[in-house]
């Protein structure tokens, strides 16, 4: 009989038990079988885990920018050797389901982030101003906030809680990371490769566990800061408490993403984008193109090619190198997502491409679905309405790139965008018309790079600034602004009860 291990959590630079009986499964989504178990926490471990952040606080914000950045430095050394690498996208391809050269995708970006908090030492200057009054100067500093926590979704195991610590830690912050208790074994080995870069103990934490654990976090009046990423409903309660209980919150929540195609746009090069921006990742990512606007004559040729190509896409498990799509993350979302197929069929759309009876040989009780595509689709469906998260495309059909703007901004959802067109001003139009954090012009998964921020608007984020790039700085350091006079007529000065003032 094989053993199952247990995920632990990682408090104070080692490996932690917890306090609570209560733990989860971990199943491969491939296969449903029970890979390992993950130990829940529950408030005592939120307290070790905050008490640790909290007592390493002071060393490590005395440790200078530079020598902070030497050890994210050496961790993302460990990060990029070929072994550990090939570790880290093995455990998340095997929690996660998506393919090994996907998972390596995710994980460049973030260790991208990790090369981008590097820069602390320049980031985190202030500013100066000479002469702000006579004989008086101004300068500000940015400092950190003390404990923060990030809150991750299942998606991403590797580049979303990175697009947090890395920056949290450079500032000075010291972190308790909660990834999502489907895919926790990724943040868990890299807590360990932390300590060996050289990190102190509890700078980094790693609690493992589900609201329990969050909700914990959420109110200790020792937490200064919260990032999360996740669906909209839980985006909105974190915000809603954590602001609650005095936080700085970023949330950033779900999505439907538009793809804009312009009769003018080569159907060739959009179709083949739309492949990989609906389909890549089973379709479980925040920035994967969910709703086609095909604008005028173009929705024909489009829904053709799509279909053609979508039909020759290889599903399998991520252990398999043919793979090119892998499955859902849980039953249930598998479940879920055919029954959005079957609500558009009652609701009159035409389904193009059909997943929902697609088996994978080997895999009969894995969480698969097929790249679906849906046409005549309008607003009023709940394929449409509603975030479905897996591998479907829907298809809607206006007459103008008016109305395309306009339905795009209509959506609760505000992620990310894209127009496919071969016109500068069309283009131009729709970046600056358009209601969405995120737009691609012809590049149809904009994420920005780590040294631009990344977030949402409307119903996919909750809270003021994105996740890092410069806004990430800014979110995690508050401004203190010191105003100085060394002028030889300090003594001679009178007392005076006016608001000083330049005149
Ligand atoms: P989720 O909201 O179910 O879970 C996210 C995290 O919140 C997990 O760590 C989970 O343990 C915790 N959680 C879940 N329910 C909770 C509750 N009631 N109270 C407190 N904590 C709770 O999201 P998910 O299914 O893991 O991830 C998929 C979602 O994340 C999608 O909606 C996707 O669009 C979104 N997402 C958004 C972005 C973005 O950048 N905007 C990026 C990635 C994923």
């Amino acid at each position: 009989m094989t053993t199952i291990d247990t995920v632990p959590m990682w408090i104070n630079g080692k490996k932690a038990a917890g306090s609570s009986s209560r733990e989860g499964d971990i199943r491969n989504p491939a296969t449903d079988a029970v890979i390992r178990k993950v130990t829940f926490g529950n408030s005592d471990d939120v307290d070790t885990a905050v008490a640790a952040a909290a007592a390493a606080f002071p060393a490590w914000r005395a440790v200078t920018p530079v020598r902070r950045a030497r050890i994210l430095g050496r961790f993302r050394a460990l990060l990029q050797s070929k072994e550990i690498s090939e570790e880290l996208c093995h455990l998340i391809s095997e929690e996660h389901g998506k393919t090994l050269d996907d998972a390596a995708g995710e994980l460049q970006r973030g260790i991208e982030v990790v090369e981008f908090a590097e820069g602390a030492p320049h980031l985190l200057k202030g500013a100066h101003a000479e002469d702000v009054g006579r004989g008086v100067d101004s300068h500000s500093v940015l400092q950190p906030l003390g404990v923060c926590v990030g809150i991750g979704p299942f998606n991403f195991p590797a580049m979303v809680p990175m697009w947090m610590f890395p920056v949290a830690i450079a500032c000075g912050n010291t972190f308790v990371a909660k990834p999502s208790e489907k895919v926790p074994s990724t943040i868990m080995r890299m807590a360990e490769l932390f300590t060996e870069a050289g990190l102190p103990d509890g700078v980094f934490n790693v609690l493992n566990g589900d609201k329990e654990v969050v909700d914990a976090l959420l109110a200790h009046p020792t937490v200064k800061a919260v990032s999360f990423v996740g669906s909209t409903p839980v985006a909105q309660h974190i915000y809603s408490t954590a602001t609650k209980h005095g936080k700085r919150v970023q949330a950033l929540g779900g999505a439907k993403n538009h793809a804009v195609i312009l009769p003018d746009a080569d159907i060739e090069f959009t179709a083949n984008n739309l492949i990989g921006a609906g389909f890549g990742s089973a379709g479980q990512r925040c920035m994967a193109i969910s709703v086609v606007v095909a604008v005028g004559n173009v929705g024909d040729a489009i829904v053709e090619r799509v279909v053609e190509k979508a039909k020759k896409i290889k599903v399998g498990p991520s252990s398999s190198p043919d793979s090119e799509m892998g499955p859902l993350i849980t039953a249930v979302q598998r479940d879920k997502v055919k029954g959005y197929i079957d609500s558009a069929v009652e609701e009159g759309a035409s389904i193009a491409l059909d997943g929902r009876s697609l088996v994978v040989d080997g895999c009969e009780d894995g969480y698969f679905v097929g790249p679906t595509v849906i046409d005549q689709v309008t607003p009023e469906m709940s394929v449409y309405r509603d975030e479905i998260f897996g591998p479907v495309l829907v298809v809607v059909r206006v007459d103008s790139l008016d109305e395309a703007i306009a339905l795009t901004n209509r959506n609760l959802y505000g992620n990310g965008t894209v127009i496919f067109t071969k016109s500068g001003a069309a283009s131009r139009k729709f970046q600056n018309e358009i209601e969405v954090g995120m737009v691609g012009i012809n590049v149809p998964i904009p994420v920005p790079m780590a040294f631009f921020s990344f977030g949402g608007w409307k119903a996919s984020l909750f809270g003021d600034l994105h996740m890092h790039g410069p806004e990430g700085f800014q979110f995690y350091t508050r401004t203190k602004a010191i105003t100085t006079r060394w002028a030889d007529d300090n003594v001679a000065s009178k007392a005076s009860l006016r608001m000083p003032t330049n005149n």
